[in-house]
């Protein structure tokens, strides 16, 4: 099967070059920019099919100031010198930089000694700036830092850059400038020859004058290929953690622990894209392209980042992964002539500080081949235009709302958002395809526009960037991979699927016309209730208010259709209490869309919310209103949840393709058409999953087992019989997946079984063989609007904080559905969006709102609440250490409405269990006894608030809700 199109820049038709570079990694982008603005033929190659995939993808991204390497040494030098160039050079080429300075930390006499070396070495390498601060002036800039600080280097020159947007920065001017980067292109042997040297690839020969090897961990082998062995390189692995943006605020600086002779340090550090990264080990490997991680160099790093930073939080994690150093047996940058072979240069064991260094080996290079003879005539155009060495990308994230604004009017495509974590646009996927050095996988695009880098890491947008990459480069899907060759996603269309529907992951085809708006952000549009989110919840809110006499709502959707994640729910199983009837999901999303058809609700589709103020002025985006404001008298949250992925449970091992989260291959096997594998495994036994198991089984992709880490499964009872019970796939129960194996794509993944506390017990490890595997391993209620606007998240829930049933804590805020807390089924989501419903219409009439359509209510019990204003007179319902969480949090004072619905969930299953409120007091409100209790369904109570009532109750007393074991 052809997986992935042959990608060359220009076609190879002539075999002649001044230089050949071999590697597209920093380095060689680095030579191959600074030789653009000559006259000349270049011609960079590079053996896979994107330039920045060696050391150059996974590295710290650190511009070190440069106060580690020896004295005198070119990487002293070089370093210092590359520290001093990267702000202008990332400032021409439009990459994330930021000098943010470093600081070592020494925690006790021995280290301060060590310390004062690095202070004295760094003055010698001409580091500007360099000092040593005491403990307290190390804790003023850090106040995070653990408290047994001594003193701290302080080297503010250091910075903080994006290491492949830099690389591909160069490598796009080098090719905007005529010069020829070819992918894909191995060299395998290089023979000299008195008109310069034959280079031999698997695309033909190239004579060229000189050549400059820059081929990272293969440098020594390229050298050998010319002359005699010399130097040798030893491959050395770093492994990482990269956290969610909100752990960024951590370290202001580069954070190093002090270095000593028997333990490497650990630098905890933003990234120049505001994550927190932390790492790396070191540690040597004979597998020059193993990068993979391990579960004990990954604790490892733990330990060693929380005893220098303590409040770091690794349940925030979104990725692991590790870097290969291309260190040599050489103490120094290896950057030199090869005196046996006239023309060839090596550009060898770039180590770190290898990408700080990058800007000053390029200029370094050229001046050594000048004086090889080289003839450096400066091109004429860029004489002309030294414009031509710059470049502009559009970053849709960084912009301000006016620039956004402007952006779409010329462009529609710039309104679609394909990335809603990192807000990028379909006009930005298409500039990167049609980018001078175009993108062709999806791990392509993200390293050009950031799409899938965030904290649902591609779950969301890798479909439609999959849509436009089949669309925009005229393929089929089975032919998009997720990286490098061999990384293919699909393994051919669905069995439901004709074969044209696989290539209806085009979908967005008819809709993409780029066009103009009419206008600027226009006025402030204003509405009595806004719906962020038009699947089950946001839908039946809306019909629910109309029917409650709000007539002026706005319910915004990001998808192109409403009913949310329902649409690729094609199983049955939806309805049963709200319509009496089994539906599919679509058939249930139809339903509740029919519900608010023929009314006056405005439904926005294809509506990105960007952003939402406390005092509810909302931001949005789409391609015919462009950018614009809505100001809202309330507004129900209503925006669903994500998927948990592998970050989150930071599996160790590779990182293929042929991981999903379960969702995101419902998705593409149920709305795109396309086969995901052929063997799989599932981890976790929640609802998706379990239903995912029984939909690959019917497809022909054999499940081999479902792995659950807890001693009972996740999921529903009749979702255990139906999908697994009935097709004979294993439930392994207090087991987990220990590691991923598979060089491009998925090979086999390690199970074994684990003890109470979860830790896995030795000696039971198994391997399965298998091409998937699938993420069923919880949901994330989705909420950085709700941070945006201001609202408190209930770490148990991670959904806002309500008072009754829906209120948020905040004025004119309404929760329901999953963005609230996660529900079993969608009839409990509907129901839970009615009162939300309710709740939002009291809240509008209590102030007066003129909106509200004074014909009679139509609606039913809850009618009779009334809103009241949260906060003060507020009762909070606390759950027990055996409840994980329980909705609401709070009950106003006094309670108006007669029955009070309680929902939660429990830690443990209970055959027979008491569940009981009793007041802080002691005195017990409520008593039931229930059967049948776990941890997977969502547990309710409903009792009259007649039992609240006396005697004297108030703010002062909580309700502790509690289970036990039943008798
Ligand atoms: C874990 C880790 C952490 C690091 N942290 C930092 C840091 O914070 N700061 C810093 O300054 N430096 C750091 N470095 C070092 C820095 O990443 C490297 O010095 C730099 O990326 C090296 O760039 P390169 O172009 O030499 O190598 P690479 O990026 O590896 O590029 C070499 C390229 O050559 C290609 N190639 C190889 N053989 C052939 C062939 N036969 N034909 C064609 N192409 C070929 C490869 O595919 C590859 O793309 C770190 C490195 C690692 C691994």
């Amino acid at each position: 099967m052809l997986f992935y199109m042959v990608i060359t820049m220009t076609k190879p038709s002539s075999d002649k070059a001044d230089v050949v570079i071999i590697g597209g990694g920093v380095v060689g982008t680095s030579i191959a920019y600074s030789l653009s603005c000559y006259d000349l033929r270049v011609i960079l190659l590079e053996k896979d099919n994107d330039v920045s995939l060696g050391a150059t993808r996974a590295n710290s991204g650190i511009v070190h100031a440069g106060y580690d390497p020896i004295p005198e040494s070119l990487m002293a030098r070089l370093n210092v010198e590359g520290n001093r160039r990267m702000s202008a050079l990332c400032k021409d080429l439009d990459v994330p930089f930021e000098t943010c300075g470093s600081l070592v930390i020494s925690r006790s006499e021995e280290e301060d000694q060590i310390i004062q070396q690095l202070y004295e070495r760094g003055i010698r390498n001409g580091v500007p700036e360099l000092k040593i601060l005491s403990a307290d002036a190390t804790l003023d800039r850090e106040p995070y830092l653990t408290r047994d600080v001594h003193s701290s280097l302080f080297a503010p020159s250091a910075g903080i850059v994006m290491p492949w947007t830099l690389c591909i920065a160069m490598a796009e001017v080098f090719a905007r400038n005529g010069g020829e980067i070819r992918l894909e292109t191995c060299v395998s042997g290089l023979n000299s020859s008195t008109s310069g040297i034959r280079v031999q690839t698997n695309r033909g020969d190239i004579n060229a004058r000189f050549v400059v090897n820059a081929a990272g961990l293969f440098s020594d082998e390229i050298h050998n290929m010319a002359d005699r062995p010399d130097f040798k390189i030893l491959p050395s692995r770093g492994e990482y953690y990269l956290l969610e943006k909100n752990q960024g605020k951590w370290a202001k600086s580069v954070i190093f622990s002090c270095p000593s002779p028997i333990t490497k340090g650990v630098l905890v550090a933003r990234t120049a894209h505001g994550n927190l990264i932390i790492g790396p080990t070191s540690e040597t490997i004979s597998d020059k392209e193993d990068t993979s991680t391990t579960a004990e160099k990954l604790h490892e790093i733990r330990e060693k980042a929380s005893s220098l930073v303590p409040c770091i939080n690794f349940s925030e994690n979104i990725r692991n992964y590790s870097g290969i150093r291309a260190n040599s047996d050489r103490h120094d940058f290896i950057i030199r002539r090869v005196p046996s072979v006239p023309g060839l240069i090596d550009v060898a064991g770039i180590k770190s500080p290898g990408l700080a260094a990058s800007p000053a080996i390029g200029p370094y290079v050229v001046d050594l081949l000048r004086r090889e003879g080289l003839q450096l005539q400066m091109n004429s155009s860029i004489l002309r235009d030294p414009n031509r060495l710059k470049r502009k990308v559009v970053r849709f994230h960084d912009m301000s709302p006016q620039e956004r604004a402007s952006l779409i009017s010329t462009d529609t495509r710039y309104a679609r958002m394909v990335c809603r974590c990192e807000t990028v646009t379909e006009g930005e996927i298409r500039d990167a395809i049609h980018a001078p050095l175009p993108a062709r996988t999806i791990d392509a695009i993200k390293r050009r526009t950031d799409a899938g880098l965030g904290r649902c890491q591609g779950g969301f947008c890798a479909p439609r960037i999959a849509a436009i990459l089949a669309e925009e480069l005229h393929i089929k899907p089975t032919d998009i991979l997720q990286d490098k060759e061999g990384s293919y996603l699909f393994t051919g269309p669905t069995k439901i699927a004709p074969e044209s529907t696989c290539d209806a992951v085009a979908v967005t085809k008819a809709d993409t016309i780029s066009g103009r708006t009419d206008s600027m952000p226009a006025e402030v549009k204003h509405c009595a209730l806004a719906i962020i989110g038009a699947g089950p919840a946001g839908l039946a809110a809306a019909s629910k208010a109309y029917a409650e006499g709000i007539t002026d709502i706005i319910v915004f959707e990001r998808d192109k259709e409403t009913g949310g994640i329902l649409n690729q729910c094609i199983h049955t199983g939806f309805g049963l209490r709200v319509y009496n009837e089994t539906l599919t999901g679509p058939e249930y999303a139809e339903r509740a869309a029919k519900e608010i058809e023929n009314t006056d609700i405005s439904i926005f589709t294809d509506t990105m919310v960007l952003d939402i103020r406390s005092d509810r002025l909302i931001t949005a985006v789409n391609r015919k209103d462009g950018l614009f404001f809505c100001h809202a008298d309330a507004i129900i949250l209503a925006m669903g949840c994500r998927e948990r992925t592998r970050g989150a449970i930071a599996i160790p091992g590779s990182r293929p393709s042929g991981i999903w989260t379960a969702g995101t291959a419902q998705r593409y096997m149920n709305i795109e058409g396309c086969m995901i594998g052929s063997q799989a495994v599932i981890l976790g036994s929640g609802d998706i999953g379990l239903i995912m198991a029984r939909r690959l089984m019917l497809e022909g992709i054999h499940v081999k087992a479902c792995v659950e880490v807890m001693p009972e499964p996740g999921g529903l009872s009749r979702n255990i019989a139906q999908c697994l019970e009935d097709f004979n796939i294993p439930l392994l129960l207090s087991h987990t997946v220990t590691e991923i194996k598979g060089k491009e794509r998925l090979e086999s993944v390690v199970i074994a079984q684990v003890d109470s506390k979860r830790d896995i017990i030795v000696g039971t490890e198994k391997e399965i063989t298998c091409d998937t595997l699938l993420l069923s391993v919880g949901l994330i209620p989705e909420n950085e609007l709700t941070k945006q606007a201001g609202l408190t998240l209930d770490k148990n829930t991670g959904g806002p904080y309500v008072v009754n049933a829906t209120t948020c804590l905040t004025d004119g805020f309404f929760a329901c559905g999953n963005v609230l807390h996660v529900h079993d089924l969608v009839d409990d989501v509907t129901l839970e969006a009615h009162k939300a419903a309710y709740e939002a219409a009291a809240f509008l009439k209590a102030n007066g709102n003129i909106h509200i359509d004074d014909k009679e209510s139509i609606s039913g019990p809850m009618s009779s609440v009334t809103h009241t204003q949260n906060t003060p007179n507020s009762l909070r319902i606390l759950p027990s250490d055996a409840i994980r969480y329980v909705i609401p949090q709070y009950l106003s004072l006094p309670i108006n409405n007669d029955i009070i619905d309680i929902s939660f969930r429990v830690r443990q299953s209970y055959e027979l269990a008491e569940i009981i409120i009793r007041r802080s007091d002691k005195l017990e409100v409520y008593r039931e006894r229930k059967s049948h209790v776990k941890p997977g369904e969502m547990q309710k109570i409903h009792f009259s608030s007649s039992m609240l009532m006396a005697p004297e109750i108030n703010q002062n007393v909580d309700l502790i809700l509690d289970i036990t074991e039943g008798n």
